[in-house]
């Protein structure tokens, strides 16, 4: 059987990441923006927008590095197994304390980029992860170490079933469509925020 039946692929996850920061810069714009920013920015979201997978070995992060299968496994079996502790709200603030960290540990030598807004992307990618998560038959255990996995909506059957022809060929078009119609209906204040020449 394959092993990625129990998470979204990482294509909608990515795609539900986009949408999510396109919709919080249109309601809450940065005061200022570089280049820079918005470029590490989408990068940080994008990385948010699948971290939280990481408990389980067959994430792309561990794929992607030498003998990462074994170093993902004990990792996952550290943080309890896929879908535990990197899936709840617990789990979310010390993710948020490391990237703060790292960030801040970095900043000296990425002087033009606005880490508060890196950082914030990046958390609304990890947030994102976490709320569709929700909406699929396995729930997520947002209140950990209460350990009860909650779903939307709350009959189980109703939910999706994680890789099927749903997820696929309905939810990820969906927040295409979606990442689409924010860019086009918000065009002004988006390409005003990435020009830095937001009126206020
Ligand atoms: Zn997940």
């Amino acid at each position: 059987m394959c092993c990625t039946l129990h998470s979204m692929t990482a294509r909608t996850h990515d795609t539900a990441a986009l949408v999510a920061l396109l919709a919080w810069s249109i309601v809450f714009p940065p005061a200022t923006m570089t280049v820079a920013t918005a470029m590490t920015a989408l990068l940080a979201n994008q990385l948010g927008g699948i971290a939280p997978d990481i408990d389980q070995p067959t994430a792309p992060f561990w794929r992607n590095l030498p003998i990462g299968r074994y170093f993902g496994r004990v990792f996952g079996a550290l943080v309890g197994g896929h879908r535990f502790f990197c899936h709840s709200l617990l789990g979310l603030a010390v993710f948020g304390v490391i990237g703060r960290a790292l960030l801040e540990f970095l900043q000296p030598i990425m002087p033009h980029i606005d880490s508060e807004v890196v950082w914030t992307a990046f958390m609304i990618g990890m947030i994102s992860h976490l709320v569709m998560d929700t909406v699929t038959r396995e729930g997520v255990p947002w209140l950990l170490p209460l350990p009860l996995k909650f779903g939307l909506p709350p009959v189980r059957k109703l939910r999706i079933v994680t890789g099927s022809w749903v997820e696929n060929i309905v939810i990820l078009p969906l927040l295409l469509a979606g990442a689409v119609w924010l860019c086009a209906e918000h065009y002004t204040t988006l390409s005003a925020l990435i020009q830095n020449r937001l009126v206020r």
